[in-house]
């Protein structure tokens, strides 16, 4: 069915019919470091109204105590820790709930939130940003080290990736083929900034799949794990559950996945020409500019 466009006489249903709201977060609650116009009215009036709140970000930079503290800081005082999944927390939870053992490593290709999730959960995590200034030397008679205990590569979106990183987290998956090769998530590009676009984590992990001969195992939007994780946690049929997401093939998809409904904004990186271009084959339920317009239809 074609998306509607949000609007006074359809905005009850749909608002009737949901529990629980996903939301994104770039693109939909800020931009880079921007608090998109209207999101913590639009926050406060859907727990008024008794609705839970979870934030679904495939961004892995980030731990969910520094989501945490980015949210505060953009004056979203009400959000607490326990309602945020970023990729970082979901690579862990799955290496948990794939029983890793605690004696093997885990290397990191990825910022320090990875780092820090991993610890939380109770692994021994390796590289990330500490691996940033080391070069990867190859001379005659030169044999590459790394740890053979390590069992598990994670990559993610990082800004100081280099050589020596990828020689780490290429050997640890070549030289044990039951090292499990986890990808945070795969967006092929990001808004970084508030002005442009930037290679995303897809780009990474894209370079260790060139050099692995792997497919990754995907934590983030669109795969159903952080899904599956949200279900067992919330308990909440996904029928009654809500994702708004700025992006088709992660969001939305993700939210279809699970058969969840789907709002579209479009304060991110879809327009209303992208959507409606008949090349899109993944259609919301509903779209609208922003997430602030459910405050409006709720005056209405
Ligand atoms: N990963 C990184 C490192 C990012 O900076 C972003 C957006 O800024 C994303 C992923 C996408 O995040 P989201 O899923 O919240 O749109
Ligand atoms: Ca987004």
């Amino acid at each position: 069915m074609a998306p509607k466009l949000l609007s006074s006489s359809n905005f009850k249903s749909l608002f009737d019919s949901v529990d629980t709201f996903l939301f994104d977060c770039d693109g939909v609650i800020w931009k880079g470091d921007t608090l998109i116009d209207g999101v913590s009215q639009t926050l406060d009036l859907l727990r008024s109204k008794g609705k839970n709140i979870v934030f679904v970000t495939n961004n892995s930079m980030k731990s969910r105590r520094q989501f945490a503290e980015k949210f505060r800081s953009l004056g979203l005082t009400s959000v607490t820790q326990d309602e945020i999944f970023c990729t970082s927390f979901a690579a862990a939870m799955y290496l948990k709930a794939n029983n890793f053992p605690k004696d093997k490593k885990v290397y990191a290709i990825g910022g320090a939130g990875i780092l820090e999730e991993l610890q939380l959960a109770g692994f021994t995590g390796l590289g990330g940003p500490e691996d940033g200034e080391k070069k990867a030397q190859w001379k005659s008679n030169c044999l590459f080290q790394h740890d053979k205990t390590v069992g598990a590569v994670v990559v993610g979106l990082d800004p100081n990736i280099n050589y020596y990183k990828l020689q780490y987290g290429t050997l640890c998956v070549r030289e044990n083929p039951g090292c499990l090769f986890i990808a945070t998530n795969r967006d092929a590009v990001g808004h970084m900034t508030d002005l442009q676009e930037w290679p995303g984590a897809g780009c990474m992990v894209a370079a260790m799949c060139g050099s692995t001969e792997r497919e990754p195992i995907v934590v983030g939007k669109p795969a159903t794990f952080m899904m599956d994780f949200l279900i067992q946690k919330f308990g909440t049929e996904t029928s009654r559950m809500c994702m708004v997401g700025d992006r088709l093939d992660t969001d939305v998809l993700f939210g279809q996945n699970a058969g969840c409904k789907t709002l579209l904004v479009l304060s991110g990186c879809t327009s209303e020409s992208n959507l409606l271009d008949e090349s899109n084959k993944i259609e919301p339920d509903y779209y609208t500019s922003m997430v602030s317009d459910i405050t409006k239809l709720m005056d209405s």
